[in-house]
């Protein structure tokens, strides 16, 4: 493992303005190889195992480096947590210019009607021109999808898309026979045992990939030249190291046609990089920022990600 210049591995653990996907704390491991730096951040939930690919993609930035890029920036959307419908405008007015926002729905604890005011809260403030996605994260059954879908299709005046509106690759393939609205893939691609599956069932109409999930750059290249459908190139919520790596991805695609997730720094109240991306115009420069001094995570912090990063280095 590297380590700052006292030896000790550089951990970080950075604070979430909201909370999201259930954290309020972002950590994980800097890595440094010849090429820069990689960044390890598994979500907790997945265990040592399902970290490989993580693993993987933090060697490919440290080690290795990307493949050439094609494009100098990248369109990016505003990612809107399950908050009130005035905390939702004022994320699209301080987007810096993005035309795309993607809003989080079937938050467990709200309502459908949270989800509505939400929605529509957005396509007051991104104007007739913008594009809104949703997000389910695979919390609706069927039934809820189909109709949610459409009642919020008619909320926003037109859904670019839903993404993963249920859990399985099956419920997906269902929910896309009933409804106009596209379906994207999330989940279903980065935690599934086969990830071309959604083709195979005619599940989805638009993939999501994630970089440290899926195992690096060069790992979603493949993804995307072999599963034929649009791709949307997302963060794990990381740090500016990590984000890097996915405007490696979005870079080097040879379609990009939509918007990419990339824009969650602001997530996170801070970073490790002296100069974190900025989203201007609606987009971010294709660039690999230097590391700042990033400040020592607590005890306990550091022995967890020491004991787990040895864990996936033994499988990997
Ligand atoms: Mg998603």
């Amino acid at each position: 493992m590297v380590t700052r210049g006292d030896g000790t591995p550089l951990v970080f653990a950075i604070g979430m303005r909201t909370r999201f996907r259930g954290i309020e704390v972002r950590e994980g491991v800097l890595l440094r190889g010849r090429a820069g730096w990689g960044e390890f951040s598994p979500f907790w939930d997945y265990d040592a195992a399902e970290c490989v690919p993580w693993l993987r993609a933090a060697r490919e930035a440290a080690d290795e480096g990307w493949p050439a890029a094609v494009r100098t920036s990248v369109p990016v959307n505003c990612t809107i947590p399950a908050v009130g419908p005035e905390a939702a405008q004022a994320v699209v007015a301080a987007s810096a210019g993005c035309r795309t926002a993607k809003i989080k729905v079937a938050e467990p604890g709200q309502t459908e009607a949270d989800d509505l005011a939400r929605v529509e809260a957005v396509r007051d403030a991104l104007g007739p021109g913008g594009r809104i996605r949703v997000d389910a994260n695979g919390l609706w059954d069927v039934d809820t999808a189909v109709r949610m879908t459409r009642l919020l299709d008619k909320a926003a005046g037109g859904l670019e898309y839903v993404e993963q509106p249920c859990r399985t690759v099956e419920e997906l393939a269902v929910v896309r026979a009933h409804i106009e609205v596209p379906v994207a893939a999330d989940e279903s691609i980065r935690r599934a045992a086969d990830p071309y599956r959604v083709v195979e069932l005619d599940a989805a109409d638009v993939a999501v990939l994630k970089v440290q999930p899926l195992g690096g750059v060069r790992a979603c290249l493949e993804i995307a030249a072999r599963i034929g459908l649009p791709v949307v190139v997302s963060s794990a919520l990381e740090t500016s190291v990590g984000i890097s790596a996915g405007l490696a991805l979005a870079a080097a695609l040879p379609e990009l046609p939509y918007a990419c997730g990339l824009a969650t720094g602001a997530l996170l109240t801070g970073d490790v990089v002296d100069a974190p991306f900025t989203v201007v115009d609606g987009a971010l420069p294709v660039a690999r920022p230097e590391l700042a001094e990033v400040p020592a995570a607590a005890p306990e912090t550091m022995a967890r990600w020491t004991e787990r990063l040895a864990a996936v280095e033994a499988l990997a």
